[in-house]
């Protein structure tokens, strides 16, 4: 989507898909199951870190017609995950950019042209992700696989620095990035030259049914949630994970009405993908709150019909 067109809509939206995006805060994704790496050298299994892709900071529930009373902190934490399988790499997702590290957050305005105070959003990223990365030891170019849970603008600001990894995405969203007449972000240009997998339906990473990008169109054409079922590797918890991006949140869905969005196939993508997981599955929502498919299978009023 174009900043200006997204920030636009985002007046537009719905009470409730709002208020399941903004009750979360930094801690949810910062909280999400990180074990530091084990002193060995070869991996064993998986292992997942999650790194802090900074967040976007909106002191105004006004904007998406709520009131203080109803949402206490408007912010939205912005995770990255990497996987680090035996035989390769993988990052999902890639944060708010690593240019906005180090300013003031006032002084770092979401949008192009940015919406005037007192609606306007800005960007906090306290450290960069290719710190955060080099830190544990997994550098960019140690990066072999990149795969967006979708391109909205939280997600992709630092793709440009993984262009030498291999791209992983459903055309819907390739076309969505890339095709014609489309003004393409330059925050994520660089992956037009990447070596890319257009990739159909789910996916299995690495062939060994232990990391899945479920195909869940509906957020965007092209939407893909990270699976990581119950014995995928030693690191992982004793419940499958789900990495939803903005599929599915706590008590909410991902809305619907920006460019190439579609309740009828979120709605499937819900039904036919994701409420198929088990029970135990816990969800990890691209921002705000930790939740688990059985929660959300009760008391989602997307879900229940109530
Ligand atoms: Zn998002």
């Amino acid at each position: 989507m174009s900043r200006v067109r997204g920030l636009k809509t985002m007046e537009k939206m719905r009470r409730r898909v709002t208020v399941g995006l903004l009750v979360g805060l930094l801690v949810a994704a910062l909280a999400v199951a990180t074990r530091p790496a084990k002193a060995q050298s070869a991996v064993q299994g998986l292992r997942l870190y999650v790194v802090d892709g900074g967040s976007i900071i909106i002191d105004a529930p006004e904007k998406f017609g709520l009131t203080r009373e109803q949402v206490k902190n408007s912010n939205m934490s912005c995770p990255v995950y990497l996987i680090v399988h035996p035989r390769g790499t993988l990052l999902f997702d890639t944060g708010l950019g690593d240019r906005y590290a180090g300013r003031p957050f006032n002084e770092a305005v979401l949008g192009d042209p940015p919406d005037p105070p007192p609606m306007a959003s800005f960007v906090l990223v306290l450290k960069t992700v290719k710190s955060q990365l080099e830190a544990i030891g997994y550098a960019p170019s140690k990066i072999d696989y990149l795969a967006l849970s979708h391109p909205h603008v939280d997600h992709i600001g630092n793709a440009n620095d993984f262009a030498a990894s291999t791209f992983l995405v459903h055309k819907g969203d390739y076309d969505m990035m890339f095709g014609p007449d489309v003004k393409v972000n330059p925050a994520y240009a660089a992956l037009k030259n990447s070596k890319t997998n257009i990739i159909e339906g789910d996916y299995d990473v690495f062939g060994d049914g232990t990391v899945v990008l479920k195909f869940t169109p509906g957020h965007t054409p092209g939407s893909v949630c990270l699976y990581l079922p119950k014995d995928a590797g030693a690191i992982t918890t004793p419940s499958p994970q789900l990495f939803a991006g903005d599929t599915l949140f706590a008590g909410s869905i991902g809305r619907t009405d920006l460019w190439g969005g579609s309740m009828d196939d979120i709605m499937d993508s819900l039904r036919s993908k994701v409420m198929e997981l088990p029970d135990e599955t816990i969800v990890y929502p691209g921002h705000g709150p930790v939740t688990s498919i059985a929660q959300e299978r009760h008391s989602n009023p997307f879900l229940t019909g109530n």
